[in-house]
């Protein structure tokens, strides 16, 4: 019987052009000589452990070390994803980590306006490093963040997990193919109706805004991998209902339009006061494809003028994570980009929403 994994090995051998190193889980390809990616977390919340549990399933990837500011967090990873206790830091010694030959990366899943300090401290020990989304609170600290892990000899890449799933790949094989003809016009909406006022997603000096940095993001991300192209014009509205759970510097809810190079155009929509907005739609002149839900975990939904898309569920974090070790490791090369360079685009873009948001809806263009 033919397996999945024969027939990736086939068409490895017979074509020029590599396919997917893994568009379902079972069809990982593991690092030669099977090395694994050696990753310590940085910030042991939610979504950290939606990744660590994700790892289990990795083939290339191996959790192995923790930082953390609350010591009992430490001791739980020790017992639930037997991370060693020699491996386990906190915010006071993570810098030490300079001298564990055993740490490859550090994946930081802190609040944003962590992420450009902790960045620099992690590059500056040498290690690899994985950031969630966004990269950092504004453009400027995206630029030194690049700079630092260029200066240190390491890698940076953005947790971009959509990059890796399989029906959005599949709309982007269709658009670059020309089966959706020349594209004209996108809309993203992401949102969701946020609880607890005082968690960090709220506060401004830890999150950098509202719900554009959290969760409008997918929709900026989303245009350009769905058109192909980068904005270079936007325009933004915000909408305010509750100014007392949303203060000064933290959205509530933004309409934005990109402009894009070719001419198509992107309607956007990012709130933190709407249930279950989590919908793509790209038109072409020759077809359409949307995806409902599209950023969400999954299972995502897709359709398009051929019909619907049938590809598996993945767990996101498994293939971004397997993913990434062949980029770290092997030099690979995403089909859609994960690098700093690929976050401080949407960092741009964000700070050209806000820009324009403050000039009570004027067009401002965006320069990479
Ligand atoms: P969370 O609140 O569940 O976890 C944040 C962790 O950071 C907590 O363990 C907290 O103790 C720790 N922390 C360290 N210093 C802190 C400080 N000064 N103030 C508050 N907390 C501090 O949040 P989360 O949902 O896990 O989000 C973490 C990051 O991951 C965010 O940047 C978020 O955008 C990103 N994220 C990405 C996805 C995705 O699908 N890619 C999903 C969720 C979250």
């Amino acid at each position: 019987m033919t397996t999945r994994r024969d027939f990736l090995k086939k068409m490895t051998a017979s074509t020029v052009v590599l396919p997917l190193i893994s568009d379902i889980n079972d069809t990982v390809i593991p690092l030669a000589d099977g090395k694994q990616l050696r990753i310590a977390f940085c910030g042991l919340g939610s979504y950290a452990r939606r990744c660590a549990d994700a790892i289990k399933d990795c083939k290339n990837v191996k959790l192995v070390g923790a930082i953390s500011g609350t010591p009992n967090k430490l001791e739980e990873w020790q017992t639930k994803y037997g991370v060693a206790k020699e491996n386990c830091y906190s915010y006071e010694t993570m810098d030490g980590i300079k001298n564990n030959p055993n740490i490859d990366a550090v994946y930081i899943t802190t609040p944003n306006a962590l992420h450009h300090p902790q960045t620099l401290r992690i590059a500056k020990a040498g290690k690899h490093i994985i950031c969630e989304k966004p990269m950092a609170i504004n453009a400027k600290e995206a630029e030194e963040m690049i700079a630092a892990c260029k200066a240190a000899n390491v890698k940076l890449l953005i947790g971009y997990r959509m990059h890796f799933e399989p029906k959005t790949l599949e709309i982007i094989r269709m658009r670059k193919e020309g089966e959706l003809g020349k594209i004209l016009f996108f809309q993203g909406l992401c949102g969701f109706r946020i609880g607890d006022p005082t968690q960090w997603r709220l506060n401004k000096d830890l999150a950098g805004g509202g719900s554009m940095m959290d969760i409008g993001i997918y929709a900026i991300n989303g245009a350009r991998y769905m058109i192909g192209e980068d904005p270079i014009w936007v325009t933004a509205q915000e909408t305010k209902t509750d100014t007392v759970k949303f203060k000064a510097g933290v959205d509530e809810t933004i309409t934005f339009q990109l402009g894009f190079p070719n001419g198509a155009v992107a309607s956007c929509l990012s709130t933190y006061a709407m249930n279950g907005l989590d919908k793509f739609y790209l038109n072409g002149e020759k077809g359409f494809a949307e995806m409902q839900p599209s950023t969400g975990y999954g299972p995502i939904k897709g359709r398009t003028h051929k019909g619907e898309l049938t590809h598996p569920h993945v767990t996101h974090q498994t293939v971004q994570l397997d993913e990434m070790a062949a980029i770290l490791f092997e030099n690979k090369q995403p089909i859609v980009p994960v690098d700093g360079e690929e976050g401080l685009k949407d960092m741009k873009i964000i700070d050209a929403i806000f820009k324009s948001v403050a000039k009570n809806g004027e067009k401002v263009s965006i320069k990479y």
